[in-house]
C-alpha cells in the first residue's frame, strides 16, 4: 500500500499560523461544563448528563471520566441519581418529566438560548405564529420548539423555505432564530421573509448570540491574509461548521477538524499562511495540541489576531455554589 501523507521536510519549510480570536469556548459552554463539574462536587458521581453537555467529544470524555454518565433519553436516569441538562436546551417536557418522577436536576442551557425560550412562549402568549430559522434536527431547534403547542411554530432553514413555507391564514407572524447560524445566511432568509411577510415582527434583539457572531467575525478579518484554514470543531457542532463556511465563502479552503489526529495533511500542502481557529465547544487544548503538531512538520511563527475581546460570563445556578451545598 502507497502511504500518501507526505514526510516532514528538512530543513523544516516556515508557516506563518494566524490565530483567530476570539475562538474556542463561549460563555455558555464554559457553564455547562462548570455546571457538570460542580454537580460531581456536589453529588458524587455518578451524574448524569442528558445529551452531550456541548458538541466535543474530548470535552464529554474528560467529564466521563470525572463521572458523568451520558445518557440520550431520561428514562435511562436512575430515580437516585441527579441529572444535567446539555446547554442547548431541552424541550419543557423534559424538565416536567424529571418533576414528575421526582428527580433531582440542574439546567445547564444558556443563558442565551434560554433568552429565546422565553421570546417563543412570549409570542405564543401574544397569540403570534412563529417562524423559527434554524437547522432541522439539531437539539436546540428541538428544544425551542418544546417551549411552545406544536401546530405554533414552523422551520425554515433556507431562503427557499421563506419563499415558499405555508402559514395559517390570518396569523400574525413573528420569526426567532437559532443562537448558532450564520450571521450573513441568516440575514437572507430574514430579509426574503420580511419581503413576504412586511409585519412579520421581529425580535427586539438579534437571537445569534455574541460568541457565533464574533467567532465568524474574526474568521472574517483574517480570512484574507490565509491560504487554508482550519477549524477546531465537532462535525455535530453548529456553530464550528459556520466558520468553516465563512472562511470557503471567501474563497479560503477550510476544514472543519476534532483535534491534531486529523489534519490531512497532503491537502494542507505548504502554504504560506494558515488561518486556525476553534468552535464555540472546542477547548484551547486543542488548539495548543494542533499548532504542537504543525510545528512537527514546520517553522511555526504564531501570531493572534484579536479581533473582538469577550468578557461574557454566565451565573451558575444558585443550587450549586458552595456556600449553598448541605
Ligand atoms: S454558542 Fe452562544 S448560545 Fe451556544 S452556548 Fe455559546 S454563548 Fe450560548
Amino acid at each position: 500500500m502507497v502511504c500518501t501523507v507526505p514526510e516532514p521536510q528538512s530543513p523544516l519549510p516556515s508557516l506563518r499560523v494566524l490565530i483567530a480570536a476570539p475562538r474556542g469556548f463561549c460563555a455558555g459552554v464554559d457553564r455547562a461544563i462548570q455546571i457538570v463539574e460542580l454537580a460531581l462536587e456536589r453529588f458524587g458521581a455518578p451524574v448524569y448528563v442528558r445529551h452531550e453537555i456541548v458538541h466535543n467529544r474530548f470535552v464529554v470524555d474528560r467529564l466521563r471520566e470525572l463521572g458523568a454518565v451520558f445518557v440520550d433519553e431520561l428514562d435511562e436516569v436512575p430515580d437516585d441519581r441527579p441529572v444535567v441538562f446539555s446547554a442547548h436546551g431541552v424541550p419543557k417536557s423534559v424538565p416536567a418529566a424529571a418533576q414528575t418522577r421526582g428527580l433531582t436536576y440542574v439546567d445547564a442551557t444558556c443563558p442565551l438560548v434560554s433568552k429565546v425560550h422565553r421570546q417563543a412562549q412570549r409570542l405564543i402568549e401574544d397569540d403570534h405564529y412563529i417562524l423559527f430559522i434554524g437547522h432541522a434536527g439539531h437539539p436546540e431547534v428541538i428544544g425551542t420548539f418544546g417551549q411552545v403547542p406544536t401546530g405554533s411554530i414552523s422551520l425554515v432553514e433556507t431562503v427557499e423555505d421563506a419563499e415558499r413555507i405555508s402559514v395559517p391564514a390570518g396569523a400574525n407572524l413573528a420569526f426567532l432564530t437559532q443562537t448558532t447560524l450564520s450571521v450573513d445566511d441568516t440575514a437572507q432568509v430574514v430579509d426574503a421573509l420580511k419581503t413576504r411577510f412586511p409585519t412579520i415582527r421581529a425580535p427586539r434583539s438579534e437571537d445569534i448570540c455574541y460568541a457565533t457572531s464574533n467567532r465568524q467575525a474574526a474568521v472574517k478579518a483574517i480570512a484574507a491574509e490565509c491560504d487554508r484554514l482550519l477549524v477546531i470543531g465537532a462535525p455535530n457542532s453548529s456553530n464550528s461548521l459556520r466558520l468553516a463556511e465563512v472562511a470557503e465563502r471567501l474563497g479560503v479552503p477550510a476544514r472543519l477538524i476534532e483535534r491534531a489526529s486529523d489534519i490531512d495533511w497532503a491537502w494542507l500542502g505548504q502554504p504560506t499562511t494558515l488561518g486556525l481557529t476553534a468552535g464555540a465547544s472546542a477547548p484551547e487544548v486543542l488548539v495548543r495540541e494542533v499548532v504542537d503538531a504543525l510545528r512537527s512538520r514546520f517553522e511555526v511563527t504564531e501570531e493572534i489576531a484579536d479581533h473582538t475581546p469577550e468578557r461574557m460570563i454566565f451565573k451558575l445556578p444558585r443550587e450549586l455554589l458552595p456556600d449553598r451545598a448541605a
